[in-house]
């Protein structure tokens, strides 16, 4: 007999059946059992058929697992009569958790079979499909530690779940028609297939509705319709941020956007992220939805609810197959999940709220990705990739790793694995604080971790520093402090599982120095211990605090003359004295050093973003205006001060600003190129880690990478963690092992 364990992500993936399945088609007997860290098999037969058993198991596991390990013993034979599935047995270990996973094709095809019993059930899904991390209250993942409870198996249900003949057996959310959950409109006597129905009419009409999904709720409304898109963004008070775009399938996605094979894997994967796609000019979508940029964010339905909005069989004509889905919640707040938030933050602004009882457990925003050189580059991991593990070899002490303030995750750390959490959000709003302490419980639960160590930023301000210091307090361990670049650096070490000492490239909007200035275009020589800040892009001044991280000219008229800065016209003449005697009289006053604010200065100085509305828009708009270029020159500059005042003689000789914004990115990734050739001469060092916000900047990101390799260094780039301050937590855990005993 043999005693087989195989680890990995093997539960919420049809694990268990799928074995039980080749143990019969093999004449197999034994058992298969979730050990809650992996999933145990005693397998009893001929050696002929253990050997095919053996084969099949690796060849043939179910897509959405992924197996890590297979550890085999021989055992002496017992008397088994049969292959069943036994129940969980809770160990610890290495946990796996499933993301949710997007509704599979078999389930889409029942979902509008009239002869199935399934047909329009807006909650059908099976071993290969459906909620998982979402629903789950703990490990080992069996219904009655899920939000389904509440939902007992009709007997077709329970008949399936049982059946190692069915697509269903050992499918933990398994329901249907008579026993699963229900849609219905809060506050209105509509339920099931009427409130949808219902829905439908008002999003055609142009109407604003509330939707609740897997991970929270959305906004929805008729991508193509400019009211309706204008008033949403009224009511959001947000007037340029873009919005997501789901589309009805594959089809409405082409007509508006250009799609390459590598993003169609993604758009239409299991995960079903919100990928950003270059827009196809002409096309039907409202020049509201993205203005001002020349992407436009995708994504396909990947519930059967979004399937029945979009296709439901009813008598109404021309509904939308572009509806806009951003994530509801109220500005500077996660995500919305339950009715009573849902009423209180939508209710005076949605026509209806559509509603459903099958419980959020954890939170999980969309996932956002954007397209470097043709590989994925994460802007947001959440829904679909939380909270699968990443690899990173070293000391295995538990670590749990705040993250930054903005764009929060924090990540758990156990053995050899770094857990990120979902999507969290900006931890200035102290909503967030309250949601990041329960998401942190949530997920210590679930993944049995116990720190022994506890990460944060440098930043003596962060909530999340506050945050920080009040568990290690409260566990009794150590508080490491993680320099903000630094840490951007090592989890870009982390995802390409560097283990030596690098030269680090780390550009971001902003982050506390350890000399108490701002940071944010640092090249550091690092490795998971130390960092050495080797060299770094032209210092200026930062006056006016939290107005100068939005208002680009007010970075640039630290950099120019006045009377320049009044010839381009960069604010009102009032606006431009006031600033100035900000910078005369040192008031408010720092250094800085960020590249995101150059970025700024640069969109403001060839007039196309003076301020920013949302985080990064300036220099968004400054990649889409480089981008309209085909001009190819760059320039060679000592510092980025010289680049700058190139830039502002362009403009004043009027030349072509798509041009110039395209120079900039190029003579910026040669500047980068330049100096980590310096650095690699002097240090021995020949791969260089490009990290930090900055560096979401396709362009750049593209420019860069080849400059470096034209001068012989190897490049490290992120993929599936972001580089923006969402990536952060992994850096902080890195460290924090790195230095731990
Ligand atoms: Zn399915
Ligand atoms: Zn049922």
């Amino acid at each position: 007999m043999l005693n087989i364990k195989v680890f990995g992500i093997v539960q919420g993936v049809g694990f268990r059946p799928f074995v039980s399945r080749i143990a019969a088609a093999n004449k197999i007997f034994g058992t298969v059992a979730n050990r809650g860290s992996y999933v145990e098999i005693f397998a009893q037969g001929a050696d002929d058929d253990l050997q095919k058993f053996l084969a099949a198991l690796r060849d043939e596991a179910p897509e959405r697992s992924a197996i890590l390990n297979v550890a085999i013993d021989n055992l002496p034979d017992e008397n088994f009569a049969d292959f069943r599935i036994v129940d969980s047995v809770h160990e610890a270990g290495d946990i796996f958790v499933s993301p949710d996973i997007a509704v599979c094709d078999k389930c889409a095809a029942e979902l509008f079979d009239p002869t199935n019993r399934r047909y329009l059930h807006p909650f059908i899904n099976c071993t290969a499909c459906g909620p998982r991390l979402t629903i789950l209250r703990n490990m080992p993942y069996d219904r009655e530690r899920t939000s389904m409870d509440a939902f007992p198996m009709c007997d077709a249900c329970a008949e399936e779940y049982h059946n190692p003949a069915s697509r269903r057996y050992d499918a933990q959310p398994v329901c249907c028609n008579d026993c699963g959950p229900e849609v219905y409109l809060l506050g209105e006597n509509l339920r099931g297939h009427e409130a949808i129905r219902h829905v439908r009419k008002i999003l055609a009409q142009g109407g604003i509705v509330a939707i609740k999904g897997i991970g929270g709720f959305h906004l929805a409304c008729d991508a193509r319709n400019f009211a309706a898109v204008n008033r949403l963004r009224n009511s959001k008070t947000r007037p340029t941020k873009p919005f997501a775009v789901m589309f009805r399938d594959v089809d409405a996605v082409s007509r508006e956007c250009i799609l390459t094979a590598a993003q169609m894997k993604f758009l239409d994967s299991p995960q079903k992220p919100i990928v950003l796609l270059q827009k196809i000019s002409g096309g039907t979508i409202a020049g509201n939805v993205a203005p001002n940029i020349n992407r436009l964010g995708a994504m396909l339905p990947y519930t059967p609810l979004h399937m029945l909005l979009f296709n439901f069989p009813d008598a109404l004509k021309n509904f939308p197959d572009a509806l806009i889905m951003t994530s509801g919640n109220p500005s500077g707040a996660p995500i919305t999940i339950d009715d009573a938030d849902a009423l209180k933050n939508f209710g005076d602004f949605c026509d209806a709220i559509l509603s459903h009882d099958r419980d959020i457990l954890l939170r999980a925003d969309d996932s956002v990705m954007d397209f470097v050189d043709d590989r994925p580059s994460m802007i947001r991991r959440s829904r679909g990739y939380a909270p699968l593990p990443i690899f990173y070899g070293g000391k295995k002490i538990p670590v749990l790793a705040i993250g930054g303030e903005l764009k929060n995750t924090f990540c758990l750390a156990k053995n050899n694995l770094l857990y990120a959490s979902p999507y969290i959000g900006d931890v200035g709003d102290l909503r967030t604080v309250e949601v990041l302490k329960a998401s942190i419980n949530r997920m210590r639960d679930l993944l049995e971790i116990s720190p022994e160590v506890v990460a944060c930023d440098l930043h003596p301000r962060y909530q999340t520093t506050a945050l920080a210091t009040e568990l290690a307090a409260k566990l009794n361990v150590p508080l490491v402090k993680v320099q903000h670049h630094f840490a951007h650096v090592l989890s870009c070490l982390a995802e390409n599982n560097h283990g030596d000492a690098v030269i680090g490239v780390a550009f971001d909007g902003t982050g506390y120095g350890d000399d108490g200035t701002i940071w944010g275009g640092e090249f550091l020589i690092c490795d998971a211990t130390t960092y050495e800040r080797a060299e770094t892009i032209s210092p200026f001044i930062q006056a006016g605090g939290d107005k100068s991280a939005r208002e680009g000219w007010r970075i640039a008229l630290s950099m120019i003359d006045i009377a320049l800065a009044r010839e381009l016209r960069l604010a009102t003449d009032a606006e431009l004295a006031g600033q100035k005697f900000l910078l005369d009289k040192k008031i408010n006053c720092v250094t800085s050093t960020s590249a995101g604010r150059l970025f700024d200065a640069v969109a403001a100085i060839l007039g196309v973003c003076n301020v920013s509305t949302y985080e990064g828009e300036a220099a968004m708009r400054l990649q889409a205006v480089a981008e309209r270029s085909t001009c190819e020159s760059c320039g060679d500059f000592a510092t980025t001060a010289e680049l700058f005042a190139e830039v502002v003689s362009r403009r004043l000789r009027g030349e072509n600003i798509f041009d110039t914004a395209r120079f900039f990115h190029a003579s910026l990734a040669e500047f980068v190129a330049n100096v980590c050739a310096e650095l690699s001469l002097r240090t021995k060092i020949k791969t260089v880690a490009l990290s930090g916000g900055v560096f979401q900047n396709s362009l750049l990101s593209s420019l860069t990478a080849t400059a470096l390799n034209r001068r012989g260094l190897n490049v490290l780039r992120h993929e599936l963690i972001p580089a923006n301050d969402g990536g952060l937590c992994v850096g902080q855990a890195v460290h924090a092992r790195a230095v731990s005993r």
